[in-house]
């Protein structure tokens, strides 16, 4: 099992600040904590995020696994060759592998009877969303192309009127005594049968359309409901449409990852949308009326004089309607007083009028900035 760049697993790049890792880690173990999150491998993601964030955390863990990357698991047991053959950590002592195997529950599927029904295996598709795709929903096509018993031979694999026969090599048992000479004295060990893989059949004829696997690949035209106010990087379970079962097992299921892309003006966070509009000062001084591009179309909004760079105003019910139950987020609306850059000689003149009739005073109430300072050097 290779381990997976820490970078990529928290999804920053290389160069990324504490802060952003931190936000990083914060929204991704929200959305893979095992308490949260029930689906299949979540806790295995929410382990493998925790760790990421364990090291990139910390400055001198980061700053080592930027230089060496990755700790070999082993290097901990002293290193090989002292214990002569392979080593301490690959065989005798279970091996760093087996201990993170046992401890999620993947282990063990290698001793699995090979003729019990399985579950077919669970499918992940990333599905691109427009900004206004995730707050709306839209109903969509996809096309995945997947593993499933083959209808021509039933997924037994042989051709149509024949049937698998007794594997010659293991009598149909699917597995073969091995003897082997140990330190311990001669052990027999029962191994699986490599001509039948366990199965303990053979197939002397094979079907044409699955050259015996008993599986074809098939693309699937699936239709799905993507529903409002979806979010990136959240995922949808489409129950049963994943692989297809083995032995009459039931299928896998489909996995739905959205990736929803960035729009011009509004920002998105959770169901909340933030959108900047700008104001020149002449407007903010006097108040005046704007209209306001929201996700739900314009909106008229009344700036009152005085508004100062910056400030926040509300549109409720304005942003994205929230995934499960009602309810929908608002839209935030920052003020950015825009300063003109050219003015002619008779804008100027009217400035510089009007600065003589309120000096460096910012308002009426206020002392000028340049008494303030004057006071802050006595002091
Ligand atoms: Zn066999
Ligand atoms: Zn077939």
């Amino acid at each position: 099992m290779a381990k997976r760049d820490y970078y990529e697993v928290l999804g920053v790049s290389k160069g990324a600040s504490a802060d952003e890792i931190k936000k990083a880690y914060r929204k991704l173990s929200k959305q893979f904590h095992p308490d949260i999150n029930k689906d299949a491998g979540a806790d295995e993601k929410f382990k493998e995020i925790s760790e990421a964030y364990e090291i990139l955390s910390d400055e001198s863990k980061r700053a080592q696994y930027d230089q060496y990357g990755h700790v070999d698991p082993n290097q901990g047991f002293g290193g090989g060759g002292s214990y002569g053959g392979g080593g301490f950590g690959g065989q005798g002592f279970g091996g760093f592998e087996d201990i993170f195997d046992t401890f999620f529950g993947g282990g063990g599927s290698a001793r699995q009877d090979p003729n019990a029904p399985r579950q077919g295996s669970d499918l992940q598709y990333r599905m691109q969303l427009k900004f206004k795709e995730a707050i709306f929903g839209k109903d969509a096509e996809i096309e995945i192309p997947r593993e499933e018993s083959c209808d021509t031979c039933d997924g037994s694999g042989a051709k149509p009127g024949t049937h698998p026969e007794k594997c010659s090599h293991c009598g149909g048992k699917g597995s073969m005594n091995v003897e082997q000479n140990t330190p311990f004295g001669r052990i027999v060990n029962k191994r699986t049968c490599q001509y039948c893989n366990g199965t303990g059949k053979e197939i002397k004829e094979k079907c044409d359309t699955c050259h015996g696997s008993g599986r074809v690949t098939k693309t699937k035209k699936i239709k799905l409901k993507v529903p409002a106010g979806v979010d990136d990087g959240q995922q949808m379970r489409v129950a049963g449409e994943g692989e297809g079962g083995v032995n009459g097992g039931p299928n896998g299921d489909l996995y739905v990852v959205f990736s929803v892309a960035h729009d011009e003006f509004f920002e998105r966070e959770g169901t909340d949308i933030y959108v900047e509009v700008p104001l020149t000062f002449v407007q903010a001084a006097l108040g005046d009326e704007i209209d306001v591009p929201t996700v739900h179309g314009k909106i008229r909004l009344k700036i009152p004089a005085g508004t100062q760079t910056g400030t926040t105003f509300r549109l409720r019910n304005k942003g994205v309607p929230h995934l499960r139950g009602n309810g929908t987020g608002d839209q935030h609306v920052i003020v950015k007083i825009i300063v003109p850059k050219k003015l002619d000689e008779k804008q100027k003149d009217i400035l510089r009028e009007f600065a003589t009739t309120t000096g460096d005073k910012v308002d009426e109430n206020s002392e000028g900035f340049f008494d303030k300072m004057k006071r802050a050097f006595k002091g």
